[in-house]
C-alpha cells in the first residue's frame, strides 16, 4: 500500500462521544474519498461489527479500532489500537472495566457544576449519551451549550471542564502498559493519540514514548485533526527517533462541532512508515 493513501484512522460514533451512527459516519467517508477507514469508539468497540459491515457495503477497507483513556503522569492520554481482534475475551474485559468509573465521575462532575449554579448537569449530559456507560465531558459540554450556558463546546472545556474547572473531575483509567498489552494480544497495533495535546514537559514525554515501545506500542498519530503543521513536522521527528510508523486520523465526533471532516488531512510525510504496512493482515 502506498503512503498517499487516504486512511483516516480515528473517528467517533454514537457509540462513545460523536453524534452520527457508524453506517452514516461509513458513508460520509467514503464521500469524502476514504479508502481505508478505522472507527475507534472510546473505550468501546460495540460499533466495530456495524462498522465494518458498513464500510462493506461501502467498498471501502477497514480496521478494527478503539481508543483507550489511560492515566500517565497524573494525566489523561489516548491510545488508539488498531486492527485487532474485536471478540479478544481480554480486550473486551479490560475495556468493560476501564469504562466502569465513568457514571461516578459524572456525577462528581454534575455536583461540582451545581455548585456554581448549573444544576441537573448529570440528566441533562446523560440525554446525549447513546451509551450510558460512555457518558464523557463531551456530553456535558453539549447540554451546557444547550442551555445557553455558553455558545459551543470549547467554551464549556475552557471554563468548565478542564483542570481546576468546576466540573473538571480527574479519573483514573487503565494503565499504559495494560492499554498496549490488551490491544497487541488481540493481534493490533497501539498508537499514541495527538500527542501534542497533552501539555507534557519534555522529559514526561520522552517517559511517554520510551515505555509505550517498551510495552509493544509501534505507532504514533503524526497527522491528525487536533494538531498544527508545526505539531505534525515535530511529531514526524519523533516517530523516526523512536522508530515509531505514523498514522492519519481526523478524531472526528460532529458534523457540528469537528473542524476537520473525516478524509480530509494532510497526507502523511514520505520518510514514514505508514502504520497500515504493518497492518496489511488485517485489513477487512
Ligand atoms: P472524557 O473522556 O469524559 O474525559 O472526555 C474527553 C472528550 O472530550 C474527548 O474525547 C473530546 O471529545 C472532548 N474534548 C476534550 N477537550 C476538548 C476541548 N478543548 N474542546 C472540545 N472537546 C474536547
Ligand atoms: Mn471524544
Ligand atoms: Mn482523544
Ligand atoms: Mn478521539
Amino acid at each position: 500500500m502506498e503512503p498517499l493513501l487516504n486512511a483516516d484512522l480515528h473517528c467517533h460514533s454514537v457509540v462513545s462521544d460523536g453524534t452520527l451512527t457508524p453506517e452514516a459516519l461509513a458513508s460520509r467517508a467514503k464521500a469524502n474519498g476514504v479508502q481505508l477507514w478505522a472507527l475507534t469508539d472510546h473505550d468501546e468497540i460495540g460499533g466495530q461489527a456495524r462498522a465494518m459491515a458498513a464500510a462493506k457495503a461501502e467498498g471501502m477497507k477497514y480496521l478494527t479500532g478503539v481508543e483507550i483513556s489511560i492515566t500517565f503522569a497524573g494525566k489523561t492520554v489516548h491510545i488508539v489500537g488498531l486492527g485487532f481482534d474485536h471478540t479478544n475475551e481480554a480486550l473486551v474485559q479490560g475495556l468493560r472495566n476501564t469504562r466502569g468509573g465513568r457514571a461516578e465521575r459524572a456525577k462528581e462532575m454534575s455536583d461540582g457544576l451545581a455548585k456554581v449554579g448549573i444544576h441537573g448537569a448529570f440528566e441533562g449530559a446523560l440525554k446525549y449519551a447513546g451509551n450510558h456507560e460512555l457518558i464523557s465531558r463531551t456530553h456535558f459540554a453539549r447540554f451546557l451549550v444547550e442551555t445557553g450556558v455558553c455558545k459551543d463546546t470549547s467554551e464549556v472545556f475552557r471554563k468548565y471542564l478542564t483542570d481546576n474547572k468546576p466540573g473538571f473531575v480527574p479519573h483514573r483509567w487503565a494503565s499504559l502498559e495494560n492499554a498496549v498489552k490488551w490491544i497487541t494480544q488481540a493481534g493490533g497495533v497501539a498508537v499514541i493519540a495527538h500527542p501534542a495535546r497533552y501539555g507534557f514537559t519534555a522529559n514526561e514525554e520522552y517517559a511517554l514514548f520510551t515505555e509505550f515501545k517498551n510495552h509493544g506500542g509501534r505507532a504514533v498519530e503524526v497527522i491528525t485533526g487536533s494538531h498544527s503543521s508545526a505539531d505534525a513536522l515535530r511529531y514526524a521527528d519523533t516517530a523516526l527517533e523512536f522508530e515509531l510508523a505514523a498514522s492519519r486520523g481526523s478524531d472526528f465526533h460532529s458534523p457540528d462541532e469537528s473542524h476537520t471532516d473525516l478524509g480530509t488531512l494532510p497526507w502523511l510525510p514520505g520518510q514514514l512508515t505508514p502504520v497500515w504496512e504493518l497492518l496489511s493482515n488485517q485489513i477487512q
